[in-house]
């Protein structure tokens, strides 16, 4: 017979690092946002920075321009759609500078 797991009460307690006490995340969840990011790509179904270089590729993300976390809307003004390759280069990128502005 299993033996009982130690009781959770004895280990130290973390504090729990909760994103939405740092980044104000106004993005739609759930049913609302799969329909609002359905609705965007339906209306951008071509990647913008694909575009820019001659490229047609299909989007299948819409990215915010500006990114939340940085102050950015989440209104259809503040939204491109962009293929996955543009979407994580971009992401990179905004993580990098997000480090960069944390620096001492
Ligand atoms: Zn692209």
């Amino acid at each position: 017979m299993p033996s009982k797991p130690p009781p959770l009460t004895n280990r130290p307690q973390r504090k729990a690092w909760k994103r939405s006490q740092l980044e104000p995340d106004t993005r739609l969840r759930g049913r609302a946002g799969m329909e609002q990011r359905r609705r965007r790509l339906m209306a951008e179904p071509l990647c913008r920075a694909c575009a820019k270089l001659s490229i047609v590729r299909a989007a299948v993300v819409p990215d915010h321009i500006i990114p939340l976390s940085e102050g950015g809307r989440d209104d259809d003004g503040n939204i491109q759609c962009l293929c996955q390759e543009h979407h994580d280069a971009k992401s990179k990128a905004e993580r990098a500078a997000a480090r960069q502005r944390r620096r001492p």
